[in-house]
């Protein structure tokens, strides 16, 4: 395990353009679920993954409904209360990486804005924020404290409409079935293709088209994978990863920045 933790850490020095791809195992350790990890919400409750399948076409048959059911778990089941979370010592790790100008930019799937809130300057985040919404039409981001949503249900005006082009709005999260918006889809595609070092970290990696970037990284040539996962992925097993670093990112990554600074002495 140490050899694996310096040898990430003296790759990292030696890229010159490193980005990490984030999935919900980096949030466990700060309390938010996973989906499928050991003790995830749908390994625990298949149900809710069958329903999550449902949520975009509910959305598409009929916005209102789709809010005032989103509004009524907003800060209840699901995820739970996102609001409260704080970062824990994988996020801050990354934070250390980024000021330590190695790490150029993370892409998560995560919505739970955490790597914003650990201070981190650049995250695309390929499955939204849970505290924005988006129009569906133009793209446009919102906080959501722009709107108040509970007014637009007393006045029987949801679904709420984009100020500048007056789409229909939902949540910025992406659903499944849901394209990735373009923006952040191509800006994603434009790191895969540049960087020379990807550092993944708790993803299980089959939520597609997330789990291409890596894939997409990997066939150039001069790109290093390292993955930091508490168990194998498809990327592990058909040898995207250069090398998989298997424990929690928790513990994982703060050792191979410390690391990172011992090397840099
Ligand atoms: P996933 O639940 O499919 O897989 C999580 C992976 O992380 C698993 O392989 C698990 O073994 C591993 N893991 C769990 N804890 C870990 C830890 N401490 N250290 C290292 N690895 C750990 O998650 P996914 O691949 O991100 O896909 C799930 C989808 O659901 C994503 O699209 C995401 O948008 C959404 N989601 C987001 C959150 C969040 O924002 N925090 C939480 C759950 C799900």
């Amino acid at each position: 395990m140490q050899d694996l933790i310096q040898r990430a850490a003296q790759d990292l020095i030696d890229s010159t353009y490193a980005i990490a791809l984030t999935g919900a195992g980096i949030s466990t350790e700060s309390g938010i679920a996973d989906f499928r990890g050991p003790s995830g919400l749908w390994t625990k409750n298949p149900e809710a993954e069958r329903q999550a399948y449902r949520s975009y076409e509910k959305f598409l048959e009929d916005p209102k409904s789709y809010w005032l059911e989103a509004m009524s778990y907003a800060r209840g089941p699901g995820l739970g209360n996102l609001w409260d979370a704080q970062p824990n010592p994988g996020h801050r790790a990354l934070v250390a990486l980024e000021k330590m100008e190695i790490l150029k930019c993370i892409i998560t799937q995560n919505i739970d804005a955490l790597h914003e809130k650990a201070g981190n300057r650049r995250v695309l985040e390929y499955h939204g924020s849970f505290m924005k919404l988006r129009c569906v039409s133009c793209n446009a981001r919102f906080f959501r404290e722009e709107f108040d949503l509970e007014k637009l249900k007393q006045e029987d005006k949801l679904p709420p409409r984009c100020s500048r082009c007056k789409g229909i709005v939902k949540s910025d999260t992406v659903s499944f079935g849901e394209g990735i918006p373009r923006d952040v889809a191509t800006e994603s595609l434009d790191e895969a293709q540049r960087c020379d070092l990807m550092l993944i970290c708790g993803t299980s990696a089959v939520v597609y088209p997330f789990a291409s970037l890596p894939v997409i990284a990997h066939e150039r040539s001069g790109v290093t994978i390292i993955e930091v996962n508490a168990e194998p992925t498809p990327l592990t097993r058909e040898g995207i990863s250069d090398y998989f670093i298997q424990g929690k990112t928790g513990e994982i990554l703060p050792a191979i920045v410390e690391e990172v600074g011992r090397l840099r002495q």
